[in-house]
């Protein structure tokens, strides 16, 4: 019996992909061994959008070196965006490594490409990638490299994908793509989100599309309606704003000044009633000063997000900004600029959460953890609550009775 073991780390396109990996094993006939060591075939999907990434992936690989040395029969191969076009690189300086494979491409033990599996048991809520790559080259990020140029799935694809997670038990679709505002743009009459969406929240048994990541530049009003229309879109959005310094931004190539994302925010709000909005942050960008950084700081006091991602600016070889611009924010600047952002962000969200108190919200669990049952509302707030029932994948109404920055609890209404 082949046992493996898919070890990931980044964001939920490599859990997404980590997942695909899993469903082709699990095709196979091949088990999940008990750990990592006792594994036949094991497969890294690692990421490198940031140095602390790359560094947990390095500091794996070199474990994985010493088992490989004990017992030289296991199959390593490595995916994620550490895989570049040309591997004589990581051949070099990671010899016993036995198959390299780029994000988002096929694995060498499927001998010629299929569409990729579903999981056979999703989880309640699963990924499906739309799209592959990007065309953006953002000065500072790696992924256009690494991941290519953009790619589309077809909508029927799509369908057919969605349709059969549907059937095998999954009750929401989170649709992913590093710029899901330009998906179809590369395919036959340019199919967009919001066709793919209309589409989608026709199929049977879901409950729930929600879909990541939105670009500013890109973000239609046409798809800001459709997803006030559709009854299964759920409201929230992902829409990274990185800074909130025009200069910053410009040096960024983001393609949007902090006046246009403000307006699209307000739009947003204005057409989608209840709109959770999550956004993302780079503190430390090249010379960013203190005062571009208050700027951020203030942007993110107005628009009071739900959720902000915050991250230290951390140069990629390769990237337009690490070849053009001295990395000259001190690391105990950034530190700073970082706790900054998220101390004011635990405030917000504890504002905005505590106006949940006494509510009744629609929770479609997950799962349970440590004895509670815990989900998430539509617009993406973990709650928790007790019960002896098994609700598992089911939608149930919760009546919110404690609320803090990071969760909710509360009680199923009878
Ligand atoms: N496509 C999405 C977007 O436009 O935001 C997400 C892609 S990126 C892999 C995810 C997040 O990582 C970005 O939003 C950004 O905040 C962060 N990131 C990317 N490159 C970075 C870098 N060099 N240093 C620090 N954070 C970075
Ligand atoms: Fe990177 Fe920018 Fe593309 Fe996002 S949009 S993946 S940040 S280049």
């Amino acid at each position: 019996m082949t046992t493996y073991h898919v070890w990931t780390i980044g964001c939920q396109m490599n859990r997404a992909e980590s997942e695909r990996i899993t469903a082709q094993f699990e095709t196979l006939g091949y088990t999940a061994a008990m750990h990592i060591s006792e594994a036949d075939i094991i497969v890294l999907n690692s990421c490198v959008v940031r140095g602390s990434a790359e560094e947990r992936v390095v500091n794996k690989l070199h474990d994985l070196k010493h088992l490989k040395q004990q017992k030289p029969q296991t199959l390593i191969a490595l995916t994620g965006c550490m895989v570049e076009t040309d591997t004589a690189k990581l051949h070099k300086r990671f010899p016993f490594i036995d198959h390299f494979f780029k994000a988002g491409e096929n694995p060498p033990w499927l001998e010629k490409p299929s569409t990729p599996p579903s999981p056979l048991n999703p989880q309640p809520s699963s990924y499906v990638t739309i799209s592959q790559g990007c065309n953006n080259f953002c000065s500072y990020c790696i992924v256009p490299y690494r991941r290519g140029r953009e790619r589309s799935r077809t909508i029927d694809e799509i369908i057919c994908e969605v349709k059969e997670l549907a059937r095998r038990g999954a009750k929401e679709i989170i649709l992913l793509g590093q710029n899901v505002d330009s998906y179809g743009r590369d395919l036959p009459g340019t199919p967009d989100l919001a066709d793919l969406l209309t589409d989608l929240n026709k199929t049977e048994g879901l409950v729930r599309l929600r879909f990541l990541t939105n670009h500013p530049k890109d973000m239609s009003q046409k798809l800001i309606e459709t997803i006030a229309a559709l009854d299964k879109v759920c409201e929230q959005i992902n829409l990274p704003v990185q800074a909130g310094s025009d200069a910053v931004l410009k040096e960024m190539g983001r393609g949007y000044t902090v006046e246009q994302y403000t307006k699209l925010v307000q739009r947003i709000r204005e057409n989608v009633p209840g709109v959770a909005i999550s956004t993302d942050i780079i503190v430390g960008f090249p010379g960013e000063t203190e005062q571009q950084y208050q700027e951020t700081f203030d942007l993110l006091s107005k628009l009071k997000f739900d959720t902000v991602h915050v991250a230290a600016y951390s140069p990629r070889e390769g990237t337009i900004a690490a070849k053009q611009y001295p990395d000259d924010v001190p690391p105990a600047e950034k530190k700073s600029r970082l706790s900054r952002i998220e101390q004011l962000q635990e405030q917000v969200q504890g504002e905005i959460n505590a106006r949940l108190l006494g509510q009744k919200v629609e929770v479609l669990v997950e799962g349970k953890n440590k004895g509670k049952w815990y989900g998430r509302t539509r617009t993406d707030k973990l709650v928790f609550f007790s019960s002896g029932e098994n609700y598992t994948g089911q939608t149930v109404i919760i009546e919110i009775d404690k609320t803090s920055a990071w969760s909710l609890q509360g009680k199923p209404v009878l």
